[in-house]
């Protein structure tokens, strides 16, 4: 006989949309339970960045208003989602960091580093100030549960081990005013932390994802919301017209959890599924180039909102960004994919398909570089993989993935297995053409050409470095355009950029309330949809950074406001 709970709301997934859920129900007077199938909460909200992109939040250093923001969401989506979904995000994500501060979970903008939108054309688009930063938070509040925190990404430890935020990354990296005090300070406060040293080696600062899952966690905690670990929805259960709760499985059992006012989906996109990317994705795809936490998110509440009668939307996008299968220097043996989010902007680099042809603006958007790999794949047949080539100036200057600087790690201390196998390099590019298969006589005329746009500074191909995004990413002491850098030092290298992604964005229809819409068209009473699992808010479009927990935490607070304004 199966097991059986009781409660208002049911939230399945325990990222960031299905914790500020939780939280929001919660605090409207709803009683909650929370269900993750993972035996570590956090989802890949935890390994990412925490950033938000919140248009018109009162901080950004350039004016910014609902109508404007507004202007840039129908822009860039193209007519494909409704205006009055638009409209709810531009009116409420505001709301969202106020919130977040009432839980504890701080949010700002940053004078410096303010990442410009994504399409810099677009009516409406902005040079700074959209996206929002969280503040580090001390994780020893959460006691045990900090141990079930999933773990931050590697690239957000210095060190492997030392948390450090966007703001201090990018300090360190550029060598920006006053990094050296940073770094000590870093050190000191890891090494010196001798009671938690001998707990373990995991620091307890929490800063990016983590700070925000932590922050929402102990939100939780503080307000008794039950989250319960390695319990996987399999199914939804309908009483009556309505979603009445849902079956999942915990450990080898069966668990009947009814919902007596509704059940909030947030349990992730479907990228770890290779028979759904099958199913959906363009071809090829593969699970594994995938960025994100393998196993966690792989559809199971898509299929049983589809069970039960649920339309969908764009199923056949992700997030997308190339991702390079390169493993930490300190943890040779595991390769991890790793978003390319900004290196494709420094100089002296540039991508080629595997006819040595350049096929797009490197230093747009990683979503639209990924966009640009599938189009060209289905023009040339010759994309995915495809190779991200830079040189020996590149390689002494800049990271990329999981490798720093060669003027911090040169390649003489970096394990030899990874040459020729996951980081190619040659003293010439005809030797390099020749190591990763792509005709050598293609690619020295592409780096000829290229070469020459460099030095005008121009980019008569793809425009490279002639807009206010494209220049963000570019390093500000290289001229005549910081983007645009002539590949000529040897050692020439590349790595393989797969078609990687951060998560799928294609699911259950919804309305502008998160309401699941059921295939005649109808919102289905008491299911509602937030994050990745449902179909986007963005639609095929990536705005800027932090639009994917923008809109996932948005709409988590929408579905919960709904909720309790419906059934209160
Ligand atoms: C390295 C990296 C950096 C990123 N940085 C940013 C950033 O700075 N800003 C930004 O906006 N986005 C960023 N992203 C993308 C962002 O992390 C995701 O889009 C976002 O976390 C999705 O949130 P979610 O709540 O929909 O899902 P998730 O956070 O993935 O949470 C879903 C949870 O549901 C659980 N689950 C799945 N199926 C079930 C089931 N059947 N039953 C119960 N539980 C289930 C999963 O185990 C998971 O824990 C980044 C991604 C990566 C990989």
């Amino acid at each position: 006989m199966s097991h059986q709970l009781t409660a208002d709301v049911v939230v399945v997934g325990s990222g960031a949309g299905g914790l500020l859920a939780a939280a929001r129900a919660h605090d409207l007077g709803l009683k909650v339970i929370v269900i993750e199938k993972s035996d570590r909460y956090g989802g890949t909200s935890a390994i990412s960045g925490g950033a938000i992109w919140i248009p018109n939040n009162g901080e950004s250093p350039i004016a910014d208003s609902p109508a404007q923001a507004l202007a840039y969401l129908q822009s860039v989506t193209q007519g494909q989602v409704p205006d009055a979904k638009l409209a709810r995000y531009v009116e409420v994500s505001p709301q969202v960091p106020a919130y977040l501060k009432t839980l504890g979970v701080h949010y700002y903008t940053h004078p410096t580093l303010s990442y410009p939108d994504y399409y810099p054309s677009a009516p409406g688009a902005l040079a700074s100030g959209r996206t929002m930063f969280v503040s580090p938070m001390d994780g020893r509040v959460l006691g045990e549960d900090f141990f079930r925190l999933r773990e931050t990404h590697p690239e957000y430890l210095l060190l492997e081990k030392i948390a450090i935020d966007v703001t201090e990354g990018v300090q360190l990296l550029a060598k920006a005013k006053g990094w050296q005090g940073t770094l000590l300070r870093l050190l000191s406060r890891y090494w010196t932390n001798l009671g938690w040293r001998r707990r373990t080696y995991r620091d307890c600062r929490l800063a990016n994802g983590t700070a925000l899952i932590g922050g929402l966690r102990k939100a939780l905690l503080d307000r008794g919301i039950p989250l319960r670990l390695k319990t996987r929805l399999t199914r939804l259960t309908v009483s009556h017209g309505r979603v009445s709760g849902v079956i999942a499985e915990y450990e080898g059992r069966e668990l009947q959890i009814s919902a007596s006012k509704g059940v909030v989906l947030a349990s992730g996109g479907f990228e770890q599924s290779q028979s759904l990317r099958d199913s959906y994705l363009e071809q090829p795809t593969m699970a594994s180039w995938s960025g994100t936490p393998r196993n966690n998110n792989a559809g199971e509440a898509l299929l049983a909102a589809l069970d039960i009668g649920a339309d969908t939307a764009f199923m056949n996008e992700a997030w997308w960004a190339p991702t390079v299968p390169m493993p930490s220097v300190g943890t040779p043996n595991t390769v991890r994919n790793i978003p390319l989010f900004f290196e494709r902007g420094y100089p002296h680099s540039l991508a080629v398909n595997r006819l040595g042809k350049r096929f797009t603006n490197e230093a747009n958007s990683y979503h639209q570089f990924g966009q640009a790999m599938l189009r060209d794949q289905a023009a040339t047949g010759a994309n995915l993989p495809c190779w991200f080539v830079f040189d020996a100036t590149f390689r002494e200057k800049y990271p990329l993935a999981a490798l720093l600087p060669s003027a911090v790690v040169p390649d003489s201390k970096l394990p030899p297995g990874w040459f020729d196998n996951l980081l190619y390099r040659a003293d010439s590019l005809a030797g390099l053409a020749d190591k990763i298969g792509v005709p050598t006589q293609a690619l020295e005329q592409t780096v000829e050409q290229f070469n020459g746009y460099a030095r005008l500074g121009v980019d008569a191909a793809f425009g490279r470095g002639g807009n206010f995004h494209n220049l963000y990413y570019g390093d500000p002491q290289h001229q005549p355009n910081r983007t645009l850098g002539e590949l000529h030092k040897p050692p020439f290298y590349a790595v393989r950029l797969d078609l990687g992604d951060i998560g799928t964005k294609g699911g259950p229809k919804t309305d502008e309330n998160a309401r699941v819409v059921g295939k005649d068209g109808q919102p289905m009473a008491g299911l509602y949809a937030v994050g990745n699992v449902a179909g986007s808010v963005m639609g095929a479009t990536y705005p800027g950074a932090g639009a994917t927990l923008g809109a996932a935490m948005t709409f988590a607070y929408v579905a919960a406001e709904d909720i309790a304004r419906r059934t209160g």
